[in-house]
């Protein structure tokens, strides 16, 4: 969700004439995306802003913003800082170039952030933010070393689950779905401009609901249209929530073969009475039904998966059941988080972060092995056969054991279910789809010839 709006505040501020510059020290002006998720993520920003104070003593005209949901949360705390000139929320960052030019003409510093972000008001205007932001073409990838060959695309803002843990719906708003026209009028371009993969981006995406002329619209219908597009590849989305979900989602996975076979579903935790403290609306039972039903649906699904562990109270049978849950699904790949009381959230108001440091990280490292271990016996069934990747470019880190030369890049690619695949090939193939051939395989990436 970051990388989307980083690209599309890029894309707002080349529209207006101002050009990107990846070195910090030649820029006339520095935006910092901001998430605010986990402590650590925020104590990042601030040594951040450390360096901007240096970088501005040197160049005193330099401007400073800091967006996203820390802008959000902090407001004029933020504001206070010396390095920063202009802080604005998720909601507001349609603002930036305007809020940029007010600064370069008074000098001042300026704030704008939703004041009753959970409030009915605040649904209108997210709805208004997202309609002057969220149909920016991408012009770009954050991550650019890669040639844009897929691209994010917003099909709801903010989050109503109030997990007990969880900032999201207190930074992000509301959720609200984009009227289902946007998104393929918005996909269409980005599909005619080379884009072969759209990803559709909600925070609880499969909540994704859309209601115009007495019909509603859910995220299988949105999957659908998205797919019918001439010349799209692949379509997927992120993220899931396991409570609500329909099979109508699964159908359409595997009924269509545009519609990728993979799914980021978090469970958090395997044990009940942790998803109940966290309010997550499901027993590891309920969502272990539902994997099972996926897998029935799409017999070849990849699963994939987040976790907290050292919530609250989390026994160690508590967190057995969490690896017991995970032997039972078998992820893909799953990430791990410690658990981090956030400022204002359920849990840090009623519960007490009880669980040792120490014991976190032995739970995190233990939970990355049985995950690990899993993945790369799963992934052994891929040695021998074809596959199909969208080849993204240049391989960052050549690994070893694939020998490289100047005609043959080692080059990576993702299959529809986003298993990472390393193979040599013609760089030419950069943002094209290729077949390959599975020669070994680890945990997390399959090394391939080209077929
Ligand atoms: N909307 C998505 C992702 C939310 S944030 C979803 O619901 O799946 C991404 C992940 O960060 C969550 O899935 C959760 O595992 C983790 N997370 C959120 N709040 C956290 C906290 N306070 N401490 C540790 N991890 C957290
Ligand atoms: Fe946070 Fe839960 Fe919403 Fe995900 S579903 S964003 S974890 S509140």
């Amino acid at each position: 969700m970051n990388k989307l709006d980083s690209s599309l505040v890029v894309s707002a501020l080349t529209d207006r004439g101002y050009e990107l510059t990846d070195k910090a020290t030649e820029a006339d002006i520095i935006v910092i995306n901001t998430c605010s998720v986990r402590e650590h993520a925020e104590e990042r920003v601030f040594s951040n802003l450390g360096h901007m104070k240096g970088l501005k003593r040197k160049r005193p005209h330099v401007i400073v913003a800091v967006i996203g949901c820390m802008a959000q949360r902090l407001g004029e705390e933020l504001l206070a800082h010396e390095a920063v000139d202009i802080v604005a929320g998720p909601t507001q960052l349609h603002e930036v170039p305007d809020l940029i030019e007010q600064t370069l003409g008074d000098h001042e510093k300026h704030l704008s952030v939703t004041a009753q972000i959970r409030q009915p008001a605040a649904s209108d205007e997210i709805v208004e933010a997202s309609g002057k932001l969220d149909d920016f073409e991408i012009a770009y990838d954050s991550d650019a070393n890669h040639i844009k060959s897929q691209a994010f695309i917003r099909a709801m803002r903010g989050c109503n689950n109030f997990c007990t843990y969880c900032i999201v719906p207190y930074v992000r708003g509301p959720e609200v779905s984009r009227p289902p026209l946007a998104v393929v009028e918005q996909a269409k371009k980005l599909v005619d401009s080379g884009i072969r993969q759209i990803t559709l981006l909600g925070q609880t995406v499969n909540s994704y609901q859309y209601t115009e002329n007495g019909k509603t619209y859910g995220l299988a219908d949105l999957l659908q249209q998205v797919s019918e597009i001439d010349g799209v590849g692949w379509v997927r989305f992120i993220t899931s929530h396991p409570g609500k979900f329909d099979t109508s989602i699964l159908q359409v996975m595997a009924d269509n073969p545009k519609v990728c076979p993979y799914l980021h579903i978090p469970a958090q935790s395997g044990s009940d009475r942790m998803l109940k403290a966290m309010n997550r609306g499901y027993t590891a039972a309920d969502y272990i039904a539902l994997m099972d039903t996926a897998r029935e649906i799409v017999p070849d699904i990849a699963i994939a998966g987040d976790f907290i562990v050292g919530f609250p109270g989390e026994t160690d049978e508590d967190f057995s059941q969490t690896v017991e849950l995970v032997r039972r699904v078998r992820y893909k790949n799953a990430f791990v988080f410690k658990y981090s009381p956030r400022p204002g959230t359920h849990s840090e108001k009623k519960l007490v972060d009880d669980i040792p440091q120490e014991v976190k990280q032995q739970r995190n490292v233990q939970l990355l092995e049985v995950i690990s271990e899993i993945a790369e016996e799963d992934n052994k069934r891929f040695l021998g056969q074809t596959v199909e990747v969208l080849v993204e470019g240049l391989s960052k880190k050549p690994h070893l054991n694939q020998a490289e030369n100047e005609n043959n890049p080692q080059l990576i690619g993702r299959t529809a279910g986003d298993y990472i695949v390393v193979f040599n090939g013609p760089e030419s193939l950069t943002g094209k789809f290729a077949k390959v051939k599975v020669t070994k395989t680890a945990a997390l990436t399959l090394f391939a010839e080209l077929a």
